[in-house]
């Protein structure tokens, strides 16, 4: 049956496996830097005890949280810049159609004639 429909699209190749055998482990696991401070203590071997009685270890546990918060500021930035850089390339499109006289509503005003929004874009 299987390899009919395949043989019906154009394929004649065997399926090399049992499609409809066993289901398939799923593995779920948290991304151990969501707690980055259990994942810091954990790296390094250190106890929370250590970090409070001795200033060095406190001073360099900070110095890796810090190091994971910029990381995580950086990566929230990346994702805002490549938002707004979908979005400006779905105005340029918006705009570009509708200097092609194509019937999409204004990005800014929403109105589909043409508008004094165009004047501004060009
Ligand atoms: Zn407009």
């Amino acid at each position: 049956m299987a390899n009919d429909s395949l043989r019906s699209l154009g394929l004649d190749v065997p399926v090399p496996f049992d499609v409809a055998g066993p289901p398939v482990p799923v593995l779920i696991a948290e991304w151990e830097w969501r707690n980055p401070l259990r994942t810091i203590l954990r790296v390094s071997g250190w106890t929370i005890d250590d970090v409070i009685s001795s200033p060095g270890i406190a001073r360099e546990v900070r110095m890796h949280w810090r190091a994971t918060k910029m990381v995580e500021r950086r990566a929230r930035d990346r994702e805002r810049r490549a938002q707004l850089r979908e979005e400006i390339a779905l105005l340029e499109f918006l705009v570009g159609c509708r200097r092609q006289g194509l019937p999409v509503p204004c990005a800014w005003c929403g109105c589909l004639e043409p508008c004094s929004c165009d004047s501004l874009a060009s």
